[in-house]
């Protein structure tokens, strides 16, 4: 699929034929999506570093119809802006509540600024979650509005036992003021920073000392976007707890990550 203008999106029926294409506005599949159960989770698993061993899923939204999977970059931006979010919260919950009921490893779940930022969706996340092993990703452009509201959910979560990741750690402005003011389970060093560890002595010695300085915080810290060997090697070299990407794992359907990894319904 092909974004056209704004919110625009040619959606291609299953037929392919050309009579058969149709284009529909993001908005309409959106729509469509709620109301026929469209969309679903895919699953990535990370590992711990030192022994490679199954760590927790990560949960990626995808939109899925007549065979063809929509991936979050066709839509998530114009989702969060838009009246279908609390629906889509809706469907989250739902979801994520059975999983975690079912799964016997960590689930963490990507959540938006804007939701973040609601006292409504907080309070639903802290008033239904209790006890499940559940992570929530927050990317840190997100606390630049106001650290201190940021604060004080992180903490009311982590009393709920809701652990709290950093998503795409070091493409904020201020990660350092972060670090100081919330106290987080787990960073998530961004991807273009990994890329950089075999070639590029500057980014590797940043991330050897964004790794030191978490762990002197009593944080943990993940490397996402290992695509090879020798960047596996280093980032276990620098001390990562986890390691995630896609030399060890895509996002699978829930499916295909149940028959590879039966750990996770039995353990
Ligand atoms: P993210 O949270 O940073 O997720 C990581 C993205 O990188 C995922 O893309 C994943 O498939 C991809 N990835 C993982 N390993 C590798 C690798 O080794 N190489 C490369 N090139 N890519 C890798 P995906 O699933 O398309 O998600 C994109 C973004 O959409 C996510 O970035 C997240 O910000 C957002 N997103 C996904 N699911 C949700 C959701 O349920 N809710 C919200 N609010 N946002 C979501
Ligand atoms: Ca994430
Ligand atoms: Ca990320
Ligand atoms: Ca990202």
């Amino acid at each position: 699929a092909k974004r056209g203008g704004a919110g625009e999106f040619r959606f291609f029926a299953s037929h392919m034929e050309l009579k058969a294409q149709e284009i529909i506005s993001l908005d309409q599949l959106l729509e469509k999506a709620l109301e026929n159960r469209w969309f679903v989770f895919f699953y990535q698993p990370y590992f711990r570093a030192e022994d490679l061993r199954l760590a927790g899923l990560e949960a990626l939204v995808r939109i899925k119809v007549d065979g063809k999977i929509y991936n979050p970059s066709e839509f998530i931006d114009y989702l969060e802006k838009s009246r279908f979010l609390p629906k889509f919260e809706e469907w989250m919950f739902e979801e994520i509540e059975e999983k975690a009921r079912r799964f016997r490893v960590p689930i963490s779940v990507n959540v938006s600024g804007r939701s973040f930022s609601r006292r409504g969706f907080v309070e639903r996340f802290l008033n239904k979650f209790s006890g499940e092993d559940l992570s929530l990703e927050i990317t840190e452009r997100v606390f630049i509005e106001d650290v201190g509201y940021a604060s004080d959910v992180i903490k009311r979560l982590r009393g709920r036992g809701i652990r709290v990741f950093i998503d795409d750690f070091g493409t904020g402005y201020c990660a350092l003021s972060y670090l100081r003011e919330l106290a987080v389970d787990v960073i998530k060093v961004d991807r273009s920073f990994i890329q950089g560890v075999v070639e590029k002595k500057r980014d590797r010695d940043l991330v050897e000392v964004i790794v030191l300085l978490a762990r002197r915080l009593g944080i943990e810290s993940l490397a996402e976007g290992v695509e090879t060997e020798e960047q596996l090697d280093i980032v276990k070299k620098l001390g990562f707890n986890y390691v995630q990407g896609f030399l060890l794992e895509k996002p699978l359907p829930e499916e295909e990550l149940l028959s590879k990894y039966p750990e996770i319904l039995s353990k």
